[in-house]
């Protein structure tokens, strides 16, 4: 496993790390979900991430179990969760400072753990005033409950502005962001968010590196395997995404990626898991799997960066054609 530090900050977190959004809980149990962590963690993944809403806290039951079965020393991993979607009454949803507290209390006790390591405001909350959201995660840090906190899906501009009212205030600024980033999903990372990484030195945990399983090749036949995400009750939203109108483009890409990937004598999602590691400013790449066989392939891209030359990343860019312009005025 190769570790990077978590944008300018002293953490390092494992180039390749490991969530658990639509399968702990939903799509697999615990037995099952304590193979894949362990798989994990014996390459050397050393973040696992959460969120309250995900399986609606049963997700982070299930790993807190896991966690405690391990044995694993503490200071061996990471483990975050994510605030935003904690309900559907008032004060049950955002960012305010009462939520913000009382959902960090939940998710330890549900991960059973005294701290978690990294802590994301899910999305942005346009009726909380930033300030208040910002004391309240430098609070928690201050409190010794988090080590590191920050956001997911939030505008650079919604990040700068996180940034300058905690140094304003004397208060703990973001480390992180959590974009989704893959081969058909480029722009916030690679355009938005360009001057962060410097100006604040921010660090990226990016999320569906496979595009929840487009770039493994397994919707080319426009049939979602029966086993997969896309096959899960509630998720019609992500199937169409996969197997519908909008797939069809892109299907045709991965069918030529797929023979890049197999002339490197690779597969697929080791490409795009590679691809993205290409990026310096990943700090680390959250995958996702719900069977070991997945676990087991897809670690093996970290070993395979070399093997991403540039004749190959330009390759790479002809199939894709989306590279993200910068404007220049
Ligand atoms: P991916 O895009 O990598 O999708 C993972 C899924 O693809 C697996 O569950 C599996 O689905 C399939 N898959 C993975 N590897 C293989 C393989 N080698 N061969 C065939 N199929 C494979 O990542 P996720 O979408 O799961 O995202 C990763 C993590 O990112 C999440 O667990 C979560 O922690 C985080 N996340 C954060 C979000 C945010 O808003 N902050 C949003 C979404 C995710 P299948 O069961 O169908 O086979």
């Amino acid at each position: 496993m190769e570790y990077r530090r978590l944008g300018k900050s002293g953490l390092q977190v494992s180039a390749l790390s490991f969530g658990s959004w639509v399968t702990f809980g939903k799509q697999i149990g615990e037995s099952e979900a304590e193979k894949l962590m362990h798989l994990a963690y014996d390459a050397g993944v050393n973040f696992f991430d959460n969120a309250e809403v995900y399986a609606r806290g049963q997700s982070e039951i299930i790993m807190g179990n896991i966690l405690k079965k391990s044995g694993w020393q503490r200071d061996s991993f990471l483990v975050s969760s994510k605030v935003f979607w904690g309900g559907d009454k008032p004060n049950q949803k955002g960012l305010s400072r009462k939520r913000v507290v009382e959902a960090c209390h939940a998710a330890l006790k549900r991960l059973q753990v005294d701290y978690l390591d990294l802590y994301f405001c899910h999305r942005p909350d346009l009726n909380t005033p930033i300030e208040e959201t910002v004391r309240a995660m430098s609070d928690l840090v201050t409190q010794g409950k988090i080590l590191y906190w920050g956001t997911s899906e939030w505008s650079a501009q919604e990040i700068q502005a996180a940034y300058s009212a905690a140094r304003q205030y004397n208060l703990i600024p973001p480390t992180m962001e959590q974009p989704q980033y893959n081969m058909f999903h480029r722009e916030r990372v690679e355009v938005e968010y360009s001057r962060l990484y410097e100006d604040i030195g921010l660090g990226t945990t990016i999320w569906s590196p496979l595009a929840s399983g487009l770039l493994t090749g397994k919707y080319n036949s426009g049939i979602a395997p029966k086993d997969s995400r896309a096959e899960i009750e509630g998720m019609g939203w992500l199937k169409e995404k996969l197997v519908g109108e909008e797939a069809k483009l892109k299907v045709e890409k991965v069918g030529i990626l797929t023979e890049i990937a197999s002339e490197l004598g690779l597969s697929l999602p080791q490409l795009a898991l590679a691809w993205v590691l290409k990026n310096p400013n990943v700090s680390t790449a959250l995958t996702g799997a719900s069977k070991p066989t997945q676990v087991i392939e897809n670690m093996k891209a970290v070993l395979v960066l070399s093997k991403l030359t540039n004749e190959v990343m330009e390759a790479v860019e002809e199939v894709l054609a989306n590279k993200p312009q910068i404007m220049i005025f």
